[in-house]
């Protein structure tokens, strides 16, 4: 994919050098003239990597670090200051606010170019490995640390845009029985089956995770509860029509759902997402209750 790079600085003969010079890199190029102007692209476009400059008239460029290194989105995107100082204060105080490295005016092209490409070589690095600790090693959906993160956007943004989300909870019926009779391997092919069916049924919006063990979630943006009851339908359906044997022995395999909405919570100051985790686990235990293999709802409190 096309890493983008945000270019910060005030000079306009500056954006047109680096639109020539990082010409030949397979990079996105955007541009912002002023300080807080380019604070407020990161934070919305989240770029790859930032050339900020060190002396803008409405806001020095360390300042501007700062608060890129102090905001949560922002955090993790590199910095690479494009400085005219050639005073090794003004250098480490760059390094000390957060940047990965200073590009001395006037640029030389090829030192552009091989700074440039480092930062995003790193950057590439960095978030593939952010992402492969998001991952669980089993199935390859979301692990329960990403489930937390997700839950925790996800409900946030669906009480501030007052937009529904919702939380199917989903455990696999009677699996400690099926690890006794066909020994732990085969427990595990069965997760991992599980695992291709979430994720096959998941739209890009979706965050189809493992919770635990033999336990599943699935968030859903923009979902009401109705919606969540017939993906989780739907997913229940398919686990049942699995036809996984065990030295040419079929295996059954079934899962029980509890769903919970967002839009169930009376009370918008109730709404978290423990609110809405415990409101479909109670679902789910009635779904056990009620002879497993079935879909059941939150009762509201
Ligand atoms: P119920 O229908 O009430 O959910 O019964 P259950 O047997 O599924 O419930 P229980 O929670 O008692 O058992 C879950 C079992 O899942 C026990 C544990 O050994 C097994 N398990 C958890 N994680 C894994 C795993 O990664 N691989 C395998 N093979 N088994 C696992
Ligand atoms: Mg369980
Ligand atoms: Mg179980």
């Amino acid at each position: 994919m096309t890493q983008t790079v945000l270019a910060i600085d005030d000079s306009p003969e500056i954006h047109q050098l680096l639109r020539v010079r990082l010409k030949n890199l397979d990079v996105e190029l955007s541009h912002a003239h002023c300080g807080f102007d380019g604070f407020d692209q990161a934070l919305t476009g989240n770029p790859d990597l930032i050339l900020l400059d060190v002396m803008m008239p409405d806001a020095s460029g360390f300042d501007i670090c700062r608060k890129l290194k102090a905001t949560a989105e922002t955090r993790n995107i590199p910095v690479i200051f494009l400085t005219g100082a050639s005073d090794v204060d003004q250098k480490v105080l760059g390094f000390d606010v957060g940047a990965v490295d200073y590009i001395q005016k006037p640029f030389d092209s090829a030192e552009l170019n091989a700074r440039v490409r480092a930062a995003l070589r790193t950057k590439r690095f960095q978030d593939m490995l952010a992402q492969r600790a998001m991952i669980d090693g089993l199935t390859g959906l979301w692990n329960r640390a990403h489930f937390d993160q997700r839950m925790h956007e996800e409900v946030a943004a669906a009480a501030r845009y007052d937009r529904p989300m919702s939380l199917i909870m989903m455990d696999v019926d009677k699996f400690k029985n099926l690890n006794d009779s066909h020994g732990h391997p085969f427990g595990d092919e069965v997760l991992q089956a599980i695992g291709d069916i979430l994720q096959g049924s998941a739209r890009t919006s979706d965050w189809p995770c493992r919770y635990g063990g033999e336990e599943f979630s699935f968030i859903l943006r923009e979902t009401d509860l109705e919606g969540a009851v017939v993906m989780a339908e739907r997913v229940r359906e398919q686990i049942e029509s699995l036809q996984l044997r065990n030295k040419s022995q079929l295996v059954p395999v079934t899962a029980s759902f509890g769903v919970a909405a967002s839009t169930m919570c009376m009370n918008p100051r109730d709404l978290s997402p423990k609110w809405v985790i415990e409101a479909a686990d109670r679902a789910l235990y009635a779904a056990k209750e009620n002879g497993r293999n079935r879909v059941c709802t939150a009762d509201r409190p």
